[in-house]
């Protein structure tokens, strides 16, 4: 399999228009989660590779493409969008080797990350401000605008749809942009990159520098060049992102992940929320956001879930990215440990199920067998934390008012869904939950890219996705002209 993202050198940085190494030289291994080996070297950049992608994208905010409309600008991500999908293997083979992701998710990404570059070139010129009846002799109006150079601190999840999720509403809408991609996966970052040139951005538009959190990644929080900064991964990352962005009173997307349930009543219709159950904690071994960890069920239907759903855990099979199982590997040994830890965390509980690693999954890979838990309290751990692996609790409850207690008793909020043919209880549930986005009788809607996203508490704020995303990326300016 290729590891090199087109024919680019993948310890490049993309600064201005061109790929170079950084200032340091320095390089940092990449590994490949399925196996352990290195795949390639990436930039290790630092703060002065950060000030000139800084200082390029203000040359470009303020030239060439500071000065496109947003037809003009909506076009060219119309052709990276094209150019996306006719790359679809390529990009698909990227992510799966990098981040090891099953090849039919990983697939799937690429085809998000085409939708956003479709659905915001088309939404663009639909931005506007408003008129404001005010006083007599005066007319009064709003004009949505760029913030100027954005950066975009990203993980290693998905580094596809977020990339596509913050960069293409942040260029849409005419900012200049400093990407810093995860060090454990940003071979797809540097593929957009050089797809995007192609496509016809303007050099300085789109600057990608690869490197550590600490360096590279703390250098562009802290920047006094840069007007907004897009953050999704840790908590504890996040709060060092707003602080250092509090120096420079710059405005910061979180997007910190959660502890998301799913309710299930003794009405639902079990057999269609069944596999929503399972597939949303295990997709992308569990290292997603908006996983659900948390199977909150009704003891009238408890033992009948409980039951469907260590079936299909049994069946369950992690295994190399490339044999496209229903789970990869995680994406790091780091990753595996922190999630090992969290199971050692639940030999109180009751283990209810668990799948299988294949055989031949390489000793070196960084696998977890899917794990289901039964019976769990409310306050345990694994109950509370976000795991980022392939593990779920069932928690049983009595009633709607407990149902909604245990939902909303974490410190998190970022994604909710609700199982009942009750369409009153899904109303009052639907306004009661405490959580960004509420799913009735589904889990994700599919993911839609035009499905306002973000949390509240410890899952951050701002929102990003959807028509919501271009007011994020935008500041609005009020004009009172007194004419008399
Ligand atoms: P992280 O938050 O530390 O890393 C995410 C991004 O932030 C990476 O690009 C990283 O280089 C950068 N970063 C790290 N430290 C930084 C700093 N001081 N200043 C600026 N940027 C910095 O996440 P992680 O260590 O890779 O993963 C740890 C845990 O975080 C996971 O177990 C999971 O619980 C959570 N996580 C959540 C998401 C999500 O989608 N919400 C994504 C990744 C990880």
């Amino acid at each position: 399999m290729p590891v090199r993202p087109f024919d680019i050198d993948p310890s490049h940085c993309l600064i201005g228009g061109r790929w170079a190494a950084c200032d340091s030289g320095e390089t940092l291994p990449l590994l490949d989660p399925s196996d352990g080996n290195t795949l390639c070297d990436i930039a290790r950049g630092g703060a002065s590779d950060i000030d000139r992608a800084v200082a390029a994208a203000r040359a470009a905010f303020d030239g060439e493409w500071g000065r496109a409309t947003a037809v003009e600008r909506g076009r060219v991500l119309y052709r990276l969008g094209e150019m996306i999908l006719e790359h679809t293997d390529h990009l698909a083979g990227l992510e799966a080797q990098d981040v090891g992701k099953p090849l039919t998710q990983a697939r799937a990404d690429v085809i998000a990350l085409a939708r956003y570059m479709e659905f915001y070139a088309g939404a663009v010129d639909k931005l506007h401000g408003t008129t404001i009846p005010y006083l007599d002799g005066y007319t009064v109006y709003t004009l949505r605008e760029p913030h100027g150079v954005t950066g975009h601190i990203v993980p290693w999840n998905y580094p596809m749809q977020i990339i596509g999720r913050s960069v293409g509403a942040a260029l849409a809408t005419g900012n200049a942009c400093v990407l810093k991609p995860a060090e454990e996966a940003c071979l797809t970052a540097l593929a957009f990159g050089e797809l995007a040139t192609r496509a016809g951005l303007p050099a300085g538009a789109l600057n990608i520098v690869p490197g550590l959190g600490a360096e590279a990644g703390a250098a562009l929080a802290g920047h006094g060049g840069v007007n907004h900064i897009s953050f999704t991964g840790s908590v504890g990352t996040g709060r060092k992102i707003q602080q250092a962005a509090a120096q420079h009173v710059v405005p910061v997307t979180l997007e910190l992940g959660g502890k998301s349930p799913q309710i299930v009543f003794d009405d639902a219709d079990i057999a269609s929320a069944l596999p929503f159950l399972v597939n949303a904690g295990i997709q992308n071994a569990g290292q997603t956001c908006s996983a659900s960890s948390r199977i909150l069920v009704q003891r009238g239907v408890y033992a009948q879930v409980a039951a469907l759903m260590a079936d299909r855990y049994s069946a369950l099979r992690a295994g190399p990215a490339m044999h496209d199982l229903e789970v990869g590997p995680l994406v790091s040994a780091r990753q595996k440990e922190i999630v090992e830890g969290f199971i050692a965390k639940g030999s109180d509980l009751t283990l209810l199920a668990q799948g299988t690693v294949v055989s031949d999954a390489p000793a070196g890979g960084a696998y977890v067998a899917p794990t289901l838990f039964d019976g769990v309290r409310p306050g345990h751990t694994l109950a509370q934390d976000e795991i980022f692996g392939p593990v779920q609790v069932i928690i049983p409850f009595e009633d709607e008012e407990e149902a909604l207690a245990i939902a909303n008793g974490t410190d998190y909020g970022l994604v909710a869904a609700v199982w009942s043919r009750d369409g009153a209880r899904q109303m009052r549930l639907a306004r009661k939950l405490r959580s960004g986005q509420v799913f009735l009788n589904n889990y994700g809607a599919g993911g839609g890219v035009e499905l306002p996203f973000g949390g509240t508490g410890l899952s951050g704020h701002g929102r990003e996705k959807g028509f919501e995303a271009l007011y994020g990326f935008t500041t609005l300016k009020t004009v009172a002209a007194r004419h008399g």
